[in-house]
């Protein structure tokens, strides 16, 4: 991907005191009200954008900012200022300022929720006024073929990026299983994150390549770089038109072991596109993304349709669909608390437990979408069977109140949980006495395992999946499943990448979700290895001292099964 960059500080920039004069006044407050006027109008149309894009009730969060720049007496307060000869970028800092901390701190929940809208509301304006353009991501044009380079992607920032406007994406914070590298994959948006230090090292206007497979951004290519880059752009097109040849291939190990390939939704839009990339159902859909980024959760029949809409397109397939992972990375705008250690806080099942009548919400909408398929129920985040109790408890209750109000539901939705951490894994053995399935989350299971927060940026070279400690978990996490009969399968982001996804072939797991577009290349590695070579390979791994060690031995593996150069090419769409 080349393109121009597009420099996007989505943060308060800094204003400098300045003094207008008296005869000044009339012309700077008509400055202040023209600025107010365009902000108004950008929010209408980033509103239309949203309505499109994710429902009229999602767009809504964009009127609350309106009403709160047509608010009589902000503007009073900030013309008063002026009038005062204060410059009006200096006059609305100061007030947004004052206003911030008075909704931050109030004892009303509602009100510190808005507080997210007044720091937008805050740096739109400003940007105008200050004649800033890098500030808003409105200011690019449909068709500008932009790579936009951002310190992290907000939930809000993405509800106003124009795909129209924008090739690719860079960011300085996020990894590979950061939430934003997932959605962004998901939305098929070419994106590297984690370069730390890209906004301080890019201008816009410059052109940059967007290398994903080595996740780099090249600045100012020389022209060595640019064919070099293009050579290789046109062998991974070759590559990836190979394999889509394998469409309807049967993902058949050397050995004649069938792996069930499935797809990870995140968006219910993807549902169609996953299933005509030939998943055998859905191993895991997030359902935070119909909360993420919005101002209320989702209605039962919002959801209840979303869901259906997934189980449509996979006909009998199963589709497993994850109860909120809410919390951690993915937040809805506002009303969540603010925690110092979120990916050990209030998220996931936790949340869920302790709100249940929210939950019962979502229990109830998935009850009535297995109507319609193969809908099955994962929790996530659990780590005591005590939680496996209370939320059958709540899918209970929740069926009893879809009785009572004679709505068509199934009581007998199967219920799994994933493993995605130590306890979970290490105390196997009492959940697969009261669930229906295991799905190991590799993502979660990693970063818990390794004390390695999996979104940040400068931790990449800790966060080792392939470290003995996780294999060994995920070995005994097969093993106790598959004795007790149950289905285990692996949803996390080893299952896409290939010396991971070896490993857990050898490791026994025979069913893998793993993001649409990476489906192809999971199956062209299914086809080419035995599972018992991926055993041995495996064993060694496992006895392996290190992750690098255990790389090597099944590196080696590999190569021996694919071949050198198949395997690098693979190595490179990873
Ligand atoms: C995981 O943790 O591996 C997983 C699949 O869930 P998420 O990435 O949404 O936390
Ligand atoms: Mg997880």
């Amino acid at each position: 991907m080349v393109g121009p960059a597009h420099l996007l500080r989505w943060e308060v920039p800094d204003v400098r005191a300045r003094v207008v004069r008296d005869d000044e006044i009339e012309g700077e407050l008509a400055r202040l009200r023209a600025a107010t006027t365009k902000a108004i109008e950008r929010l209408r149309a980033v509103k239309a954008r949203a309505a499109e894009k994710a429902g009229q009730a999602e767009s809504a969060i964009f009127d609350v900012q309106i009403s709160m720049l047509e608010d009589a007496e902000l503007r009073e307060q900030v013309e008063t200022l002026v009038r005062q000869n204060l410059a009006p970028e200096k006059a609305f800092d100061i007030v947004m300022l004052d206003w911030r901390d008075h909704f931050g701190r109030s004892t009303n929940p509602m009100m510190r929720e808005r507080t997210g809208d007044l720091v937008d509301v805050h740096i739109r304006l400003l940007s105008i006024l200050l004649g800033l353009p890098d500030h808003d991501p409105v200011d690019l044009a449909p068709g500008s073929n932009a790579i936009v380079v951002t310190h992290d992607l907000t939930p809000s920032l993405t509800m106003q990026l124009d795909r129209r406007a924008i090739a690719g994406i860079a960011t300085d914070a996020g990894t590979r299983t950061s939430h934003v590298a997932i959605l962004a994959r998901s939305l098929g948006l070419p994106a590297v994150v984690g370069l730390i230090d890209a906004t301080s090292r890019i201008t816009s206007g410059e052109r940059v390549i967007l290398d994903g497979s080595n996740g780099r951004l090249v600045v100012k290519p020389t022209a060595a770089e640019l064919s070099q880059f293009a050579d290789r752009a046109r062998r991974e097109a070759a590559a990836q038109a190979e394999l889509a040849t394998l469409l309807d291939a049967e993902a058949l190990t050397t050995d004649g072991v069938h792996i069930s390939l499935r797809a990870n939704v995140d968006l219910p839009d993807e549902a169609g596109a996953a299933a005509a990339a030939g998943a055998e159902g859905v191993g895991l859909m997030r359902t935070e993304f119909l909360v993420v980024g919005r101002t209320a959760m989702p209605t039962e029949d919002e959801q209840y349709e979303a869901y259906k809409r997934v189980i449509a397109a996979f006909g009998k397939h199963p589709v497993v669909i994850r109860t909120y992972d809410v919390g951690g990375d993915k937040l809805p705008v506002g009303g969540f608390p603010h925690e110092p250690n979120p990916f050990l806080g209030w998220r996931a099942i936790r949340m869920c437990l302790d709100e249940p009548e929210l939950f019962k919400v979502q229990l109830r909408a998935m009850l009535r979408a297995a109507m319609h398929g193969d809908l099955r129920i994962m929790l996530p985040l659990v780590v005591t069977v005590d939680e496996v109790r209370q939320a059958r408890f709540l899918l209970l209750e929740a069926a009893d109140e879809l009785t009572a109000r004679g709505v068509a539901h199934r009581r007998d939705v199967p219920l799994g949980v994933m493993v995605e951490t130590p306890a979970a894994a290490v105390s196997v053995d009492s959940f697969v006495k009261e669930v229906a399935f295991l799905s190991i989350g590799t993502n979660d299971l990693v970063q818990y395992t390794l004390a390695v927060d999996r979104g940040n940026a400068s931790l990449v070279t800790r966060y080792t999946p392939l470290h003995p400690a996780v294999l060994r978990l995920i070995a005994r996490t097969v093993e106790v499943g598959d004795g007790a009969g149950l289905e285990v399968s692996v949803c996390g982001e080893m299952a896409s990448q290939p010396l991971m996804a070896y490993a857990l072939l050898g490791l026994g797991v025979t069913k893998l979700s793993v993001a649409a577009v990476s489906l192809p290349a999971v199956k062209r590695i299914v086809r080419g290895v035995s599972t018992a070579g991926a055993a041995t390979a495996a064993r060694a791994a496992l006895d392996a001292g290190t992750a690098r060690e255990a790389a090597r031995v099944l590196r080696a593996g590999l190569q021996a099964e694919l071949g050198e150069e198949l395997l690098d090419g693979l190595l490179g769409l990873g």
